[in-house]
């Protein structure tokens, strides 16, 4: 979906994957989930059992995925990788399930996607380790009682509050990822640009960090079109602060990081919504995007930055959002 946030080929990705720090020492800022992970994890080794079941909560590319593996390396059990769009049918879930090793770490993307038969499924898993497969249809149905072995889950979600409750309330821990600032973007960009081999100035790290919208995949992501820069036009791989702004200006990365997309949503919103309130859906369809990319791809950042709110009525455009594109807000013009 081209999006420039979000990995495009497979090439990126497994760019993306020799990026991803190791262990929770590796892991760069959110301190707070990371302690509490980790005493999650000490706890469990303490007393030889699986980890506590854990969902993650925030925007894409914050971390959850990474966060996921280094909870099975560092518990020193296997990993398994889906999604909720890959669990349409509770079949699909029974088969996963039912495959897994003992104290297996099941890693459920996406977890807000799965099917609802899938879900209910779940529940009973996650409590019991158990689960009851029906067989046959009509009259003849029964259900077959199915032991599991113990496992522990790591759901991602980007929207908390599309998981249902009695679901949520089965995660032993729930950790919420912030946005980063921009010194621990630094640090995330630091490490990366060793690994990709380009050697930067702190101003020019510190320039990429600005323009990274608190998210270490688009830090990444930059990084890797500013080295594209710099071995193209720039001295024997080293990006100056000037090579950076050209390399970003050319794929539409704006001063503080706003790609296409948010601007669309902005300007959309400012200037054919005279600024709201607009329904989420209305503005998804004007910007052509799905709603559920504006709401928790688009949105977060920007009400985070103090530009966008939402209200009971709808989506509005805060002054700080017109001086960003240059216009008056009607309020302040009105003075
Ligand atoms: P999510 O699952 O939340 O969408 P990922 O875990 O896939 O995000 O992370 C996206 C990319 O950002 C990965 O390549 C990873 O290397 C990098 N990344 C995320 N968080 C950190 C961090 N705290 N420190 C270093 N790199 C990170």
């Amino acid at each position: 979906e081209g999006r420039s946030a979000e990995p495009i080929d497979e090439a990126e990705l497994a760019i993306e994957g020799a990026l991803r720090p190791g262990s929770l020492g590796e892991f760069i800022g959110q301190p707070k989930v990371r302690g509490q992970l980790q005493l999650l994890l000490d706890a469990a080794r303490i007393q030889n059992r699986s980890p506590d079941h854990i969902l993650l909560a925030g925007p894409p590319g914050l971390g959850k995925t990474t966060l996921a593996m280094i909870v099975a390396h560092e518990s020193e059990r296997p990993l398994r990788l889906s999604s909720g769009p890959a669990i349409q049918h509770a079949g699909d879930l029974a088969a996963l399930l039912s495959s897994l090793v003992p104290g297996e770490v099941l890693f459920i993307d996406e977890i807000h996607r799965m099917a609802r038969s899938a879900e209910e499924m779940l529940y009973l898993a996650m409590e019991d380790f158990r689960i009851d497969i029906m067989v046959g249809k009509g009259a003849g149905a029964t259900s077959i009682p199915l032991d599991l072995a113990p496992f522990t889950l790591v759901g991602a979600t980007t929207r908390s509050g599309l998981l249902p409750n009695p679901l949520r309330d089965r995660f032993g821990f729930t950790g919420h990822l912030e946005f980063y600032d921009d010194s621990d973007l630094e640090k995330v960009i630091l490490r990366s640009s060793g690994m990709l081999g380009v050697s930067m100035p702190g101003d020019a790290r510190a320039e990429i960090a600005r323009r990274s919208r608190g998210t270490p995949r688009i830090a990444n992501r930059l990084l890797r079109r500013v080295r594209d820069y710099a071995l193209v036009h720039g001295e024997h791989g080293s990006a100056s602060i000037a090579e950076v702004r050209a390399a970003l200006e050319l794929y539409d990365v704006d001063p503080i990081g706003l790609d296409r997309l948010d601007r669309a949503v902005l300007d959309t919103l400012v200037r054919r919504f005279r600024g709201g309130p607009v329904g989420l859906s209305t503005l998804a369809v004007a910007v052509g995007e799905e709603a559920e990319t504006v709401e928790s791809v688009v949105e977060p950042f920007l009400v985070r930055i103090g530009f966008l709110g939402r209200t009971p009525r709808g989506r509005v455009a805060m002054p700080e959002a017109y001086e960003h594109l240059g216009l008056q807000h009607p309020e302040t013009a009105a003075l």
